[in-house]
């Protein structure tokens, strides 16, 4: 009998499977499992039109079995089978669907391809040193017989079945030093991996599995033989939300992410259309304990018509809903696609925005109808949307900026930005902030009080990435964010705004003298109307605040930054009158008043001094 030589391209790959040192070698049983599950599928959709298949829906099955002592796991199903030119056209050449990219050198990135895609029925030769594979297809009268050792070719001879389907017999490999192969003959591993890969399978998967019984009238046991399904077949997520508990849900949520605690949502959905989809994912009660290290790894479980293909792709989520874990499962994507071009899969792509959408309405829903637990949620998750909206220039803001909430100054609870917009005044033109390191040091802040006695609400920004996150977004609905401390904050009549201008003129030198005396550590000093009982303030000016000073500086790489400071002082504070006297009778007492106003100032801000000793020494002369 002539042996039949392999396509160039199929040669190759059986190369690498046969030489593979990949560690999950496991995945074969994953691949065959599809192939006939695959071909039941056909034989089943014949089978509606066509009467004379004579095969009921749940005759269709797949089997297993073990024999240990001749090293033979054999799979067999009753599928469509093979004719003999599909065996040679089929399992001759590399799949077709696969677009497996042939490198001379076996690198990283293709044992990669392996574990996350598998490579197909090849995949068989990383476990087994011979394969038989016997098939006949359905309406034939023959079967055939496919034989291969690996590389040297195959051969297809005619040989007996007695009705469609295919049977594979892998003589499994003899164990190396480095490598077990035996394994693959313990049927408690096989059905652990079945479980793993192909639980959702929707045909039976039976295999005799070796069960220790009482014996009867006796008190002794007896080892026997049992066939057991060993997938449960219908996955959650393929039946119909409405038919689906709770507790079903909660079961799978803990049993697959490994978590203590139920979710606090779960969402199940069937995406229809072009490419259509199931999935069905859950919000933590809380953050996974990485979730914010560097080693998280965002990602859901993509199956393909319930096979597992991948454990985590990272593609099917956005990064601001990185703290979701599911799963996705489409008809539409091909089992044996590699990660490059996996990324750029018109199809997945439709998945994930689709997914995207109903995560955000899902979150917007929660917060219009169960506001108490969105605040729970948003306590461990709002930062990562606030991420979102700063990260990417910004491109996810649309997509955020009604999920984000903010402590606001109004009763100390969070608020949206809707929420803040329909609470405006009519004569309030922005949307005011500020930011501290707590509630109550930014409650405290002179300039807070000022604008709270117009009538105005602010924000307050405890987080590092708040501020950054409304920069981002500049507006909203056309009220611009503006930061209580800024040096331009438009609070005054015109008529407040000139006398103002007047006195700041006039008292040109009394500031000169003051702004001499603190030094280069302030940009301007200037009289201001808008603090109260306040004496003094620290503003800026231009886009960087100090608290955004503060952040930036906190991290590790880049220049220092530094904003451009404004000492303001109240101008209808009696302090105002001092500096005058003092400017006339004692310009060596302005000195130290002006540095010890600025100290003032910095500490109210929530910024250290930079001379501590010398400022107390000032005071101690002043009082005593
Ligand atoms: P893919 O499944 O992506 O097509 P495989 O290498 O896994 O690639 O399989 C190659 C082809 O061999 C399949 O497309 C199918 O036509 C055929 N085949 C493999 N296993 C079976 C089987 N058990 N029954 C019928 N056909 C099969
Ligand atoms: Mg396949």
């Amino acid at each position: 009998m002539a042996k039949k030589q392999f396509k160039t391209e199929s040669k190759k790959l059986l190369d690498m499977m046969i030489n593979s040192i990949y560690t999950h070698k496991e995945i074969f049983i994953r691949e065959l499992i599809s192939n006939a599950s695959d071909a039941l599928d056909k034989l089943y959709y014949t089978s509606l039109t066509d009467s004379a298949v004579g095969v009921k829906r749940d005759e269709f099955e797949i089997n297993i079995s073990l024999d240990k002592d001749n090293r033979i796991l054999k799979i067999s199903d009753n599928g469509i089978g093979m004719t003999k030119d599909e065996l040679e056209n089929n399992l001759g050449t590399i799949a077709k669907s696969g677009s497996f990219d042939f490198k001379n050198e076996k690198t990283a990135e293709d044992i990669d391809i392996i574990g996350q895609f598998g490579v197909g029925f090849y995949s068989a030769f990383m476990v087994s040193d011979d394969i038989s594979v016997i098939s006949r297809a359905y309406g034939a009268d023959t079967a055939y017989e496919w034989k291969s050792k690996g590389v040297d070719g195959y051969t297809v001879t005619e040989a007996s079945k007695d009705s469609a389907g295919t049977t594979i017999t892998l003589h499994i490999k003899e164990d190396t030093e480095n490598e077990n192969y035996t394994e693959f003959l313990d049927g408690y591993r096989i059905r652990a991996l079945v479980k793993k890969y192909s639980d959702y399978i929707r045909y039976p998967i039976r295999m005799p599995i070796e069960k220790s019984v009482k014996k009867e009238d006796s008190d002794e046991y007896e080892t026997v033989m049992e066939i057991e399904a060993l997938n449960s077949m219908t996955p959650l997520w393929k039946k119909k939300a409405a038919d689906c508990t709770k507790e079903e849900y909660e079961a799978f949520y803990k049993d697959k992410f490994f978590d203590f605690e139920g979710p606090r949502k779960v969402i199940h959905s069937k995406f229809e259309g072009t490419v259509s989809s199931d999935v069905l994912l859950f919000i933590p009660k809380h953050p996974a304990f990485d979730y914010y290290t560097k080693d998280f790894e965002k990602g859901l479980s993509l199956y393909s018509s319930g096979v597992l293909i991948m454990d985590k792709c990272a593609d099917l989520l956005p990064d601001h809903f990185s703290f979701v874990r599911g799963l996705a499962d489409s008809a539409d994507l091909s089992l044996n696609i590699s990660r490059e071009t996996l990324q750029q899969d018109a199809s997945l792509k439709a998945i994930a925005k689709n997914i995207e959408k109903k995560i955000k309405n899902e979150l917007a829903k929660m917060l219009e109808k169960d506001r108490e637990e969105y605040e729970s949620f948003f306590k461990d998750f709002g930062i990562q949307l606030k991420y979102g909206m700063y990260a990417d220039y910004g491109m996810h803001k649309d997509t955020l900026k009604d999920l984000v909430m903010f402590i606001s100054s109004n009763n100390k609870k969070y608020a949206t930005l809707k929420e803040y917009l329909s609470r405006m005044p009519e004569t309030q033109k922005n949307i005011y902030y500020a930011a501290g390191e707590t509630v109550d040091k930014i409650d405290s802040l002179p300039q807070v009080e000022a604008v709270k006695s117009k009538g105005y609400e602010v924000l307050y920004l405890t987080e590092d990435v708040d501020e950054f996150c409304l920069k981002m977004l500049t507006s909203y609905e056309s009220k611009e964010f503006k930061n209580v401390c800024d040096e331009q904050l438009d609070l005054l009549s015109e008529d407040e705004k000139k006398e103002l201008e007047k006195k700041n003129t006039d008292s040109k030198d009394i500031l000169e003298a003051v702004k001499a005396a603190i030094g280069e550590s302030v940009n301007a000093v200037r009289f201001t109307k808008t603090l109260g009982s306040h004496p003094v303030c620290l503003s800026t000016e231009g886009g960087i605040s100090l608290e955004m000073e503060k952040t930036l500086n906190k991290m590790p790489a880049g220049d220092s930054v530094k904003a451009t400071t404004v000492l303001e002082i109240n101008a209808d504070h009696k302090i105002s009158e001092k500096l005058d006297e003092l400017f006339k009778t004692d310009k060596e007492a302005l000195a130290s008043y002006s540095k010890i106003l600025y100290a003032q100032a910095r500490l109210i801000s929530g910024m250290q001094i930079d001379n501590p000793t010398e400022i107390s020494n000032l005071i101690c002369d002043l009082i005593s």
